[in-house]
C-alpha cells in the first residue's frame, strides 16, 4: 500500500520493471533503478480494478476519469500528515523505553570492571 498518497485512485505500471506502483516514491523505495518515464502509461483503476492506457502528451480533461467507471483519478494528492504525527509519538515511547533500560544496573558492565585488571590498576595508580 502507498503511504505517500493516501487517496490514490489508480496504480501505475512502471515501464521499466513492469510492476504496479501507486506513485513514483513507492517505486523509488522498492526498486534500485530510476523510474523510466514514458508518455504512454498504463493505469489500473482502484475503483473498478480495470486497466486503461493513457498518453500523457494527449491528456485532456475527459482523460482524468476512468474510461470504465468514470472514477475521477486525477485529483490533488492527500499526503499523510496525520500518520507522521502518530509516528513521532511512537518514537517518543521508544525513547522512554531506551532510557529506562539505561537506568537499570548493567550486570555485564559490572562484571567487566571486576575481572578487568587494567581498570583496577588505574584506580590504584
Ligand atoms: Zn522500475
Ligand atoms: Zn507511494
Ligand atoms: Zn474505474
Amino acid at each position: 500500500m502507498c503511504k505517500h498518497i493516501l487517496n490514490a485512485q489508480v496504480a501505475v505500471r512502471s515501464p521499466c520493471c513492469k510492476k504496479w506502483f501507486d506513485c513514483a516514491d513507492c517505486h523509488a523505495e522498492q526498486e534500485t533503478h530510476p523510474l523510466l518515464q514514458r508518455f504512454e502509461m498504463i493505469f489500473a483503476c482502484k475503483k473498478c480494478k480495470k486497466c486503461f492506457r493513457k498518453d500523457a502528451q494527449e491528456m485532456e480533461e475527459a482523460d482524468e476519469y476512468c474510461p470504465h467507471c468514470d472514477n475521477h483519478y486525477v485529483i490533488p494528492a492527500k499526503t499523510p500528515q496525520a500518520a507522521i504525527s502518530v509516528e513521532s509519538e511512537d518514537v517518543r515511547v521508544d525513547n522512554r523505553m531506551i532510557r529506562d533500560d539505561r537506568v537499570k544496573p548493567n550486570p555485564e558492565k559490572e562484571r567487566r570492571t571486576i575481572f578487568d585488571p587494567d581498570a583496577d590498576g588505574d584506580k590504584l595508580g
